[in-house]
């Protein structure tokens, strides 16, 4: 097998960016000024159908977009579960009564400005609403994008202190936005803060970037966040797409400096919902040592109603995978609760019957087989 570290092979790029050095390229912050954002850019690069067009004029306001050249250069067709993550469609413009702008209450749930703290252990600090790439299905669409609502310095550190008078949280996910928008420096300056308070056990850094941005996975951020560990991190492959030379690179770099990493992966109608597209996806990421954690049910947030699947559709693919993945390849399936209830898991239902003591369990085959339970304890 090639190692990803020294494959010789790179996604091949849009013609637009063929003569661009490889020096450029490869500098994430050459491809953040690069990226996409308008309609008569996209235009000249995509051949737009009538419906992105449409798309990207009506949501312009609510929730423009932004692409890199290299996330871009994945994407094919308009049917390509790439495109479909980034580029606008006028679907996002159906709208369902339980849609909400909200939809997980991190407004109530948040004591100070740029914080949530909804489980008794753990807190998610808003540090930048910055992306490299703004997907279409972001439960954050309400904020992400909009540079102005970032929190600034001075309601970070009142953030931190929340966190410091706060003994119970052992847990803190540094989100946004994308963290990893922000500078080394700063970046480096937040973790070390975290790092100061003495009842953090653990910190996870949210990041899309080793799937849309891979560049900004450099030697020199993982050498300054290095002294900080335990840090976790949580990142968001959707499809095998996305699965490239330089996605592994990233991944590899960071399981090499000591990062746990695990992937979030949002279930999309039409891009993922496929038992097979999750097994490929989930046996490379066991590839890289990226672990997948957690299968997310797409949040009723406005302008994903032509995304969601059915609550079912999950199910079916743990189904699937049980038995046939290791099970290192199966991820817990999590529908986070509207209006702030928390996250719950979803299993199949492996028990048939119960008949007194014996319980008739139904395996990934499909076969019954028969498990004699213990009583109970005597009380
Ligand atoms: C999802 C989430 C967490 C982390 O949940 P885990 O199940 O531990 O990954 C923490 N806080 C908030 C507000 C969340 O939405
Ligand atoms: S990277 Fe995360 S926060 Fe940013 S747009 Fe995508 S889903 Fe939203």
């Amino acid at each position: 097998m090639t190692d990803p570290r020294t494959a010789p092979e790179h996604t091949p790029r849009h013609p637009r960016w063929a003569a661009i050095p490889d020096e450029q390229w490869s500098d994430w912050r050459w491809q953040m000024r690069n990226r996409v954002t308008t309609l008569a850019e996209l235009e000249g690069l995509v051949d737009l159908s009538a419906d992105e067009r449409a798309g990207i004029l009506a949501r312009a306001d609510a929730f423009p977009f932004a692409i890199t050249p290299y996330y871009l250069s994945l994407a094919q067709g308009p049917r390509c579960p790439v495109r479909r993550q980034a580029v606008p469609h006028i679907d996002e413009t159906i709208t369902t009564p339980w849609d909400l702008a909200d939809p997980l209450a991190e407004e109530e749930h948040s004591p100070v400005p740029g914080l949530s703290h909804r489980y008794p252990d753990r807190a998610l600090l808003y540090v930048t609403h910055n992306c490299p790439v703004y997907c279409r299905h972001c439960t954050r669409q309400r904020k992400v994008g909009d540079a102005t609502s970032s929190p600034d310095r001075a309601a970070l550190a009142l953030a931190l202190d929340y966190v410091r008078r706060t003994p119970a949280i052992k847990d803190v996910l540094i989100s946004g936005g994308d963290p990893l928008s922000l500078s080394d420096a700063r970046l480096v300056e937040i973790v070390a803060d975290l790092r100061s308070i003495p009842s953090v056990e653990i910190l996870r850094l949210c990041t899309r970037n080793p799937v849309t941005l891979p560049q900004r996975i450099t030697p020199a951020l993982l050498e300054a966040l290095r002294p900080f560990h335990p840090i976790f991190v949580n990142t968001h492959f959707n499809h095998p797409r996305e699965c490239t030379a330089e996605a592994a690179l990233a991944l590899n770099r960071l399981a090499d400096a000591g990062f746990a990493v695990g992937n979030q992966m949002v279930l999309l109608r039409g891009i993922n919902d496929d038992p097979e597209v999750v097994e490929t996806l989930n046996r490379w990421l066991l590839r890289q040592r990226c672990r997948p954690y957690y299968i997310l049910q797409c949040d009723p947030v406005g302008g994903t109603a032509h995304l969601r699947t059915p609550v079912q559709a999950g199910v079916e693919i743990l189904d699937a995978l049980r038995g046939r993945v290791s099970g290192l390849g199966v991820p817990q399936l999590v529908v986070d609760l509207p209006g702030g209830g928390g996250k719950v898991t979803l299993v199949p239902e492996r028990l048939v019957r119960r008949e007194g003591t014996r319980m008739v369990f139904r395996n990934g085959e499909g076969r019954e087989f028969t498990y004699v339970d213990s009583p109970l304890p005597e009380s």
